[in-house]
């Protein structure tokens, strides 16, 4: 089944994961700006990671016939310094235009500090200005439930953020709801120990649904598997839910946010799915979650 990976961190990837993830037939992904394990000292180096982003990586997965996306910010841990997140926020628009670029992201909260909250605030400030799209990380662990609240009392704060052009991420049992109940699109992070499991995410969508949902590997430096959402959908099939079920989460539902991106342009495996899927059935209309049945115990 093709599918779409919407959060993974791919220069910290190998070329061979780029070649395994097209053997699982991942057609797209994208790739939100992140912490790459140190701080930087310079928003000279946001300014070349940019680059990397939009410049680099595009030309590396296309070798292997998958398109690649970003998002641009300074993540959550490097916020704290507050002059360095103000100089490197000032160097994104210029970027804005680039094609792979999708729009602000993973901005979000770490430890919920004052300066986070402050960062956080002016990149919605950017990206209100720019109408892009906005993809958020909430924090781990203990503090995920306190930042979440926190981060969707600021996007509420702000009345020029339309809650449909928001993703937020790493959303679990215990926080799904708040994000869907606001009108978010959300995010499940499929990480093999902490996160959701293949098999939590599985959970959660036979509980809430499919509508405004999808999963990642958020794939990075640390212990991670860019096959994850492969692993998704082998579950998925086990348990017995349908094909259009499936597709829906890891394919349809990326792909109608992503559409909403300022510089969208349909890209051709996108149209010739589209094409194939309303010839195959009379439509391409995915079969809501109500009428699957849950098939294991
Ligand atoms: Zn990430």
């Amino acid at each position: 089944m093709q599918y779409i990976d919407p959060h993974i961190h791919m220069i910290s990837r190998t070329t061979d994961d780029y070649q395994r993830m097209a053997y699982a037939q991942c057609v797209a992904l994208s790739e939100p700006a992140f912490w790459p394990g140190f701080d930087r000292g310079s928003a000279a180096g946001f300014y070349d990671y940019f680059r990397q982003l939009t410049e680099v990586e595009p030309k590396r997965a296309a070798q292997f016939h998958i398109q690649h996306y970003c998002w641009l910010c300074i993540n959550a841990k490097e916020a704290e310094n507050v002059s360095l997140a103000r100089e490197v926020i000032a160097l994104i628009p210029q970027f804005l235009k680039r094609p792979n670029v999708l729009g602000i992201g993973e901005i979000g909260l770490n430890k919920n500090t004052r300066n986070e909250a402050i960062v956080f605030q002016e990149h919605l400030d950017l990206a209100a200005r720019t109408n892009e799209l906005i993809l958020i990380h909430t924090p781990h662990l203990e503090d995920k439930y306190k930042g979440t609240r926190m981060i969707i009392d600021m996007l509420q704060n702000d009345r020029r953020i339309a809650p449909e052009r928001v993703c937020i991420d790493h959303v679990e049992e215990h926080t799904v709801r708040l994000a869907r109940e606001g009108g978010y699109w959300c995010a499940m992070t499929l990480y093999p120990t902490t996160k959701c499991t293949p098999a939590r995410a599985a959970d959660i969508i036979e509980r809430y649904g499919t509508e405004r949902i999808m999963v990642n590997s958020a794939g990075d430096w640390g212990k991670s598997d860019p096959l994850a959402v492969p692993e998704f959908i082998q579950e998925m099939k086990r348990r017995g839910h349908s094909e259009e079920v499936i597709r829906k989460i890891v394919y349809d539902n990326p792909l109608a946010f992503w559409r909403q991106a300022n510089n969208w342009q349909e890209p051709v495996w996108a149209q010739r799915l589209a094409t194939k899927d309303a010839s195959a059935n009379g439509t391409a209309t995915p079969v809501p979650m109500a009428q699957v049945s849950r098939a294991h115990g």
